[in-house]
């Protein structure tokens, strides 16, 4: 009997050390493996994918490719463009495939995407194989074991995972690769016809390009950031299994830091480095497997003489959370996005009026804020012009390097929700999905839903100050210098409240504070903040009240009775 062929499908797991589903593949003992990536248009162009995450992808896939041909001279990773429907049809023909394996993804459209891939290899007699690896748990067993519920809370996360049983642990990458079969592409792109041409990769408006299924040397190459017109990649963090694997081992050979991290006591200040591991980019890709790091971490705490710490705080602890999200995602699909038709999420009515009468639900008062208003308070959060240094600092560092502290992701997304602006979380988790470069659909809607207090957790009077928080962590502001080169110079007593330093030492430091769009001067200019913050923070904290107390989805009574705490 002749000997399986096999396509491997590079998606979330770009790397071969712990791969269940690489693993399954190489288990068919095959004649040829195809290691493949497709061209999925759903992240050309549906997804908002900024130039740094590009640029990350990229690098994953040509350390990738390196790493396959260091075990298999004759291969490397085979980068094909276009979207994996219409492709497999007709690699399964040319290339005479027998199996199809991949990794198991549970967001939304992912599931869509390869429910139609399944159907058609089953049309074409190709077996397909699915593992789970992504995560710690499979999200739907999780999902099974909570009651068929999502999962909504680190404990109910670990209450399912102790029926599912002990986290596996990882397995070795592999030693050799067998060789890929011919990879000749007897079939021609087929034109684009009546029918809207799911692979044409718009950009700058309507120009539509279609490139040649091997790239434009048909040689299956990773693209250049160039060839994806795409032109400023600002981060400073780069992608690939090998950086991983480096930068796990260096965390790990610092046993203290390793056992004893307690996440609140991080500083979101800290840069160069950063007070947590910076691996959440890798965990995206799949360039580093969350079962390697779990089990890396873990086996360091079992061995620390000391107290180490526990989760939800510990570095484990982190890793529960990222499952937690993908469980309450895998549960509710497409509608954990938002908030409508989300039976997890509350409605807050963001920009209307603050003053209901509680008994009879009528709207009595002023807008909170209009329309109008709130896109301005929306664009100026965006690019980092709030006047609110910290803010600012921490939105030019999101947009220039991909990355931020997660109590810094905390600060900037409570201030443009409850704690602030009174914007929807939707308009920020859509910043946040376009510019970070561990973008993670799981993640960051469920964080975006914590921290305005939709979903997950509801202690809305507990606020961040965009003054006092940073100043727990920073008395320098060396942070803000940092990110807000217009305040080097101030004194450490105006850094976060430039604004109070009298004008004649705003000369002296050579930045005026104004006004947006006050006019233009040859000194340098950095706004006034954009609002009072202890007026906005009643202002939203009564919002918050009143859109609890009129209790569409609920009314808790603890939540209700809660004071003020500023954090
Ligand atoms: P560490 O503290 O070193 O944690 C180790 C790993 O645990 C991380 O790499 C990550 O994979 C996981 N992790 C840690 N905290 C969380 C968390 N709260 N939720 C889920 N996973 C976690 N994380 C993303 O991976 N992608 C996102 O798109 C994302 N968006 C966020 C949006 C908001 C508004 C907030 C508040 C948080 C968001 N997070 C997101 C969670 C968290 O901020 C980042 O995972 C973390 O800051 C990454 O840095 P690190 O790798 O140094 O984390």
């Amino acid at each position: 009997m002749s000997k399986p062929r096999v396509i491997y499908w590079f998606r979330t797991d770009l790397r071969l050390h712990d791969s269940p589903a690489l693993k399954a593949a190489l288990d068919l003992e095959p004649e040829c493996l195809y290691p493949i990536w497709t061209w999925d248009p759903h992240y050309v162009y549906r997804a908002r994918v900024g130039p740094n995450r590009w640029q990350y992808l990229l690098d994953c896939q040509n350390d990738l490719s390196q790493s396959i041909t260091r075990l298999n001279s004759k291969s490397k990773l085979l980068l094909i463009r276009e979207a994996p429907q219409t492709l497999f049809p007709k690699l399964f023909k040319a290339w005479n495939v027998t199996h199809l394996v991949f990794e198991k993804d549970t967001d939304a459209y992912a599931r869509e995407r390869d429910e139609q891939v399944v159907a058609l290899a089953k049309k074409a007699g190709v077996e397909v194989i699915v593992k789970t690896g992504r995560t710690l748990y499979d999200p739907d067993e999780l999902v099974k074991h909570n009651h068929g519920k999502p999962t909504m809370s680190i404990s109910q996360v670990q209450a399912a995972g102790k029926k599912i049983g002990e986290i596996a642990r990882p397995i070795p990458a592999p030693k050799e690769l067998p060789d890929p079969g011919n990879t000749d592409l007897h079939f021609e792109q087929e034109k684009p016809s009546n029918e809207p041409d799911i692979n044409a990769i718009q950009r700058d408006g309507n120009e539509a390009s279609y490139l040649s299924l091997a790239g434009p040397n048909g040689d299956f190459a990773v693209p250049t950031i160039e060839e994806l017109g795409l032109k400023e990649v600002t981060t400073p963090h780069r992608g690939g299994e090998t950086i991983a694997l480096k930068m796990l081992d260096d965390i790990i050979a610092d046993e203290t830091y390793t056992a004893t991290f307690e996440k609140p006591k991080t500083a979101p200040t800290a840069f160069e480095p950063q007070a947590t591991t910076l691996l959440s980019p890798h965990m995206h890709f799949g360039s580093l497997s969350c079962r390697e790091f779990y089990w890396r971490v873990q086996d360091v705490v079992s061995d620390f003489k000391g107290t180490a710490s526990q989760p939800p705080t510990s570095l484990t602890g982190q890793l529960l959370f990222r499952d937690m999200y993908f469980g309450a995602q895998a549960a509710l699909g497409y509608s954990f996005g938002q908030t409508y038709n989300n039976p997890q999420c509350r409605f807050i009515p963001w920009h209307l009026p603050s003053k209901i009468d509680t008994e009879s639900g009528l709207i009595t008062g002023d807008y909170l804020v209009d329309n109008a208003e709130a896109d301005v308070y929306f664009k100026r959060w965006k690019h980092g012009r709030t006047g609110f240094p910290w803010i600012d600092g921490l939105m030019r560092q999101l947009k220039d390097e991909g990355w931020i502290h997660h109590l810094g992701r905390h600060a900037v997304a409570c201030f443009l929700t409850r704690g602030g602006c009174y914007v929807d979380w939707e308009r920020g988790a859509e910043v946040f999905e376009e510019w970070l470069i561990d973008h993670e659909a799981a993640c960051n809607i469920g964080n975006w839903q914590w921290l305005s207090c939709t979903a997950f957790f509801a202690q809305f009077y507990r606020c961040y100050s965009p003054i006092a928080f940073p100043q727990k962590w920073d008395k320098e502001g060396n942070f803000i210098r940092k990110y807000v080169p217009e305040l080097k110079n101030f004194d450490k007593k105006y850094i976060y409240e430039p604004w109070k330093a009298p004008i004649a030492d705003q000369k002296k430091w050579g930045c005026r504070i104004q006004g947006e769009g006050s006019e233009t001067s040859d000194v340098t200019l950095y706004p006034k903040p954009m609002f009072d913050f202890s007026t906005r923070r009643e202002i939203c904290i009564q919002g918050m009240k009143n859109a609890y107390h009129i209790g569409l989805y609920g009314n808790d009574p603890k939540v209700l009775n809660g004071t003020w705490r500023e954090l």
